[in-house]
C-alpha cells in the first residue's frame, strides 16, 4: 500500500488512493453478493448509528481515513471478486507539520459532523478514534447498514515530489463490476463536493478521478465518493491544512456540496 520514501528526517507515506489514476480502468473477475462484515468493529464506531433518522431526514456517513490501528490481513477488493488488497493503509503524513493523516482526517471529520447536524443531517462516523481497526470492507458496511444517503471518505494526498497541490474526487466508473447501479448518483457527489469545496477553499480543482480498484467504494451499496482534501507533501498546503481558518472553510465547502447535491 505504501510506497516512503525518505525526503528528509520525516519519511513521506504515499497516500496510494490517487496517485496512479491510470488504475482507473482496472477491473477485476466475476461479482457474487457481498458477505456480511464483522459487527465487532462497528462497535468501535460512531453510537449514532442506533438513533433512526427522523423522517425525510438524510443520513450522511463520514469515513476518516486510516488509523494507527491497522487490520492485519487483505480482503476481496469488491464483493465476490478474487483480487483482494490490504485491509487498510497507515496514510500519509505532513512534511512540515507532522500531522498524520488519520489524525487529520478524524478531527476534520469531528469538526463537520456538528455542522452537518446544524444543517440537519443525521451523521454517522465510521470511526471516533485513531486507536482501533477497520478494514475498508467494514467501512462501507456502516454506510450500507444505515442506508446512507451519501458515503464521504475523507482523506488526504500525498506525492513523490513536494510539489502537487489541490484536491480531487474520485468515484467508481460506469462500468463497476460490484456497484455500477449507483454511478450516477457516486459521480453526482464528487462533482458537487469537488465543485462546492474548491470554491470555499480556494484550493486547485484536480477534478474528479474515476476507477474500480479502491475496496472502499466497491462495497459501498450508496451514493460515495472519496475526497482528497489537499496534498501533505507540499509543505505550503500541508500547514494550510492544520490553520483553523482553513478547516472552517473545508468544513463548510464539504457541506455545501452534500446540500448541493441532495438539493439538485
Ligand atoms: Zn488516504
Amino acid at each position: 500500500m505504501i510506497a516512503i520514501i525518505a525526503v528528509s528526517a520525516g519519511a513521506v507515506l504515499y497516500d496510494v488512493h490517487a496517485r496512479n489514476a491510470s488504475a482507473a480502468t482496472s477491473t477485476s473477475k466475476k461479482t457474487t453478493t457481498a458477505s456480511k462484515t464483522s459487527t465487532a468493529s462497528q462497535s468501535k464506531t460512531d453510537s449514532s448509528t442506533q438513533t433512526k433518522p427522523a423522517a425525510n431526514q438524510k443520513t450522511v456517513v463520514l469515513d476518516p481515513g486510516h488509523s494507527a490501528v491497522m487490520p492485519s490481513g487483505s480482503e476481496p477488493v469488491g464483493p465476490g471478486a478474487s483480487e483482494t488488497k490490504a485491509k487498510d493503509m497507515v496514510g500519509t503524513k505532513g512534511v512540515a507539520t507532522g500531522v498524520t493523516e488519520y489524525d487529520f482526517m478524524l478531527n476534520l471529520a469531528n469538526k463537520l459532523k456538528p455542522e452537518l447536524e446544524k444543517r440537519g443531517y443525521k451523521v454517522v462516523l465510521t470511526r471516533t478514534d485513531s486507536n482501533s481497526a477497520h478494514s475498508c470492507v467494514e467501512r462501507a458496511q456502516v454506510a450500507n447498514d444505515n442506508n446512507a444517503d451519501a458515503f464521504i471518505r475523507l482523506h488526504a494526498n500525498a506525492a513523490e515530489s513536494s510539489t502537487p497541490t489541490g484536491a480531487m474526487t474520485i468515484n467508481i466508473t460506469a462500468h463497476n463490476p460490484y456497484t455500477a447501479s449507483t454511478y450516477s448518483q457516486c459521480r453526482k457527489l464528487s462533482d458537487c463536493l469537488i465543485k462546492a469545496y474548491c470554491t470555499a477553499t480556494g484550493a486547485k480543482s484536480e477534478g474528479v478521478v474515476e476507477r474500480d480498484d479502491l475496496t472502499g467504494n466497491n462495497w459501498a451499496k450508496v451514493p460515495t465518493t472519496l475526497i482528497e482534501v489537499g496534498y501533505m507533501t507540499n509543505p505550503t498546503e500541508d500547514k494550510l491544512m492544520q490553520t483553523d481558518a482553513y478547516q472552517a472553510k473545508m468544513v463548510q465547502g464539504i457541506a455545501n456540496g452534500i446540500d448541493q447535491f441532495f438539493a439538485n
